[in-house]
């Protein structure tokens, strides 16, 4: 019988590797710029024409190569960067598996040129599809430049799938971005289509690398931090509170300067910001580990952007540490600077006030408020802040809380106050949510919840999956404070709850714990629901907006609020002060 299996030729096989290792244009930059590193370069610049389904061309000031090894290095599995298995334990390269100009040079036109340091001559290749069509000498600048054309010209199917021209690109911009804040010391530069999108000088800091990139809007609401132990160490730039993003844009983990997904890292992010961040919100961070490569396995995925770590979890703990730390020693930015969370508070308090908050949000709505303009007006409420730009660490931006004394309260919803340097406005509801919360968490903490027995228990019936949830929970909830037993079939019966919510509707209250629980609870980490919990606890005796309040529950209010720990976000993320100093107004005024 004749065989049915064969060894398929190495055209083939690279063509399959180029399927994980060249998902679209952006893969190739990514893995040409990482070549540029490896071979120690201080300047790569990066071509791309018709986002990058034209021309790709990255050239380095590196090492350059000989005309050997120009050839080798299309042939597939070749490396310099390791030699034998061993190696792969302590990877200190962005490469290592040979894989990537194999991969590309078989799915592309590629036009290589290279000399080396005080070479001669160069060396000129051209490939297509994977076969060598040209090689000769060539003068060449020391380095190396690769250009890839017609990408994807022999696996349609592939072409087929890259999306619209502005979003290839917007993946290439990421791809380089991303690179740039690792090596803040490489000057980069960047051009589509003949017109340049980045110039990066050589800096100093990831700090100014970031104030290059994504610009002072963002940089200037960026704390920095640094911590760690012996063989790990966490630093990098992390939004301050209140300046959280709808997306996940500006988030990037770093080992070892490679940039990688890992749901753990972004697990302890996200639980370092905790209750500071508002749902569906994200923090703007940039994460770098640098760790011990023999702690790490960066051979696990084929385009590297994933790694495992041998002390996953301690290394959870000691990043959310380190970010939470770096969090606390902070204040919020001043109204100038927080446009993001008076944002959010005005089109959270707009939706909740006529119930629709599909056109509050739309973007179309926010598109015509520009960044440092805020201006947003309502039948009922106006809300003004004027562009001034502050440095965000002056002195004014640690503003006395104690110095604050209400002055009115506006639509019943909000309270105007006067600081020591200016007026704050400060969202009722918000501020005593905070309260709240911080006294369910003290009660819980020092182990003295004061629990109220109801005198005629709650009746639930809830689906199945509901009670599945609920049932589950219901250890932690008792710990609460919050007794409910279950009676089978879906019935449960609320028979005590925490004296802070006497007077609430308890049955409501439990259905949207169990929706909190359902959003965040994909963490089984009991300690990061209780708070999710206790959120919702604080919000349902809450003062709501449209309460009249007396000038002595005002003070009261601000009083409470100001001995809490994090005054100013509740427990969801939202701002709960919003403040102008006089300087601020009076630049308004045109006074200044
Ligand atoms: P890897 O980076 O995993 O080693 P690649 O296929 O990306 O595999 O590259 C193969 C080899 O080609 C590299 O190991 C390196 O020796 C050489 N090389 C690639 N790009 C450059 C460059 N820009 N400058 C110098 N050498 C390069
Ligand atoms: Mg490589």
């Amino acid at each position: 019988m004749s065989s049915l299996i064969k060894i398929l030729p190495d055209h083939v096989i690279n063509k399959i590797a180029a399927g994980e290792v060249v998902e679209r244009p952006a893969s190739v930059v990514k893995e040409l710029i990482e070549n540029s590193i490896d071979a120690g370069a201080t300047e790569i610049f990066i071509d791309i024409e018709e986002a990058g389904k034209r021309l790709i061309r990255i050239s380095d000031n590196g090492s350059g190569m000989s005309n050997e090894d120009a050839r080798t290095a299309f042939q597939r599995h070749a490396t310099s960067k390791i030699t034998d298995d061993s190696d792969l334990e302590s990877i200190r390269t962005m490469g290592f598996r040979g894989e990537a100009l194999s991969s590309i040079a078989s799915v592309s036109r590629v036009r290589l040129q290279s000399a080396m340091k005080g070479a001669t001559s160069g060396v000129l290749i051209e490939i297509e599809g994977g076969i060598v069509k040209t090689i000769s000498e060539a003068a060449a600048p020391q380095g190396t430049s690769l250009e890839i054309s017609h990408l994807f010209f022999n696996t349609p199917a592939r072409r087929k799938f890259l999306k619209s021209p502005a979003t290839e690109f917007s993946h290439i911009l990421t791809a380089v971005s991303r690179q740039a804040m690792a090596y803040p010391s490489i000057r980069f530069r960047l051009t589509h289509n003949k017109k340049t999108v980045l110039e990066l000088s050589p800096s100093m800091s990831i700090r100014e690398r970031g104030f290059q990139l994504y610009g002072e809007e963002i940089a200037q609401n960026l704390i920095e931090f640094t911590g760690g132990l012996d063989s790990v160490h966490v630093h990098g730039l992390i939004g301050r509170p209140g300046t959280s993003r709808a997306d996940k844009t500006y988030q990037d983990f770093f080992v070892n300067r490679r940039a990688v997904k890992n749901p753990s890292l972004t697990h302890a992010l996200y639980s370092a910001c905790g209750d500071i961040l508002m749902r569906d919100r994200h923090p703007v961070a940039f994460i770098f580990i640098e760790i011990d490569p023999m702690l790490v396995d960066v051979n696990v995925h084929p385009a590297k952007a994933e790694v495992r770590f041998r002390n996953q979890s301690q290394l959870h703990d000691l990043v959310r540490d380190v970010i939470r730390e770096a969090l606390r020693g902070t204040n919020v930015p001043s109204a100038a600077t927080r446009n993001d969370g008076v944002r959010e508070a005005v089109s959270d308090y707009l939706s909740r006030r006529d119930g629709s908050e599909s056109d509050v949000r739309s973007s179309e709505y926010w598109n015509k408020i520009s960044n440092s303009h805020l201006r947003v007006q309502n039948r009922e409420m106006e809300f003004y802040t004027a562009p001034v730009s502050i440095p965000p660490n002056s002195e004014r931006d640690a503003p006395n809380d104690s110095h604050l004394f209400p002055i009115a309260q506006i639509h019943d919803s909000f309270i105007i106050a006067q600081s020591r340097e200016g007026m704050a406005v400060v969202d009722q509801h918000a501020a005593h949510e905070r309260v709240l919360f911080e006294r369910l968490q003290d009660q819980f903490g020092a182990g003295q919840v004061s629990i109220q027995d109801l005198l005629v228990p709650g009746q639930v019936e809830l689906g199945p999956a509901q009670s599945t949830v609920l049932a589950e929970y219901l250890p932690e909830l008792s710990k609460l404070g919050f007794m409910v037993e279950d009676f089978g079939n879906g019935a449960f019966v609320i028979k005590a709850v925490p004296a802070l919510l006497v007077g609430t509707d308890y049955r409501q209250l439990l259905l949207d714990i169990l929706d909190e629980v359902n959003v965040h609870g994909k963490s089984t980490r009991i300690d990061e629901v209780r708070d999710e919990m206790l959120s919702v606890m604080a919000c349902h005796p809450a003062i709501k907006v449209h309460r009249h309040l007396e000038r002595q529950e005002m003070e009261q209010l601000l009083a409470d609020l100001f001995k809490c720990r994090m005054p100013h976000t509740c427990p969801h993320g939202r701002p709960t002060i919003v403040r102008f100093s006089l300087v601020e107004i009076m630049k308004m005024f045109k006074r200044m």
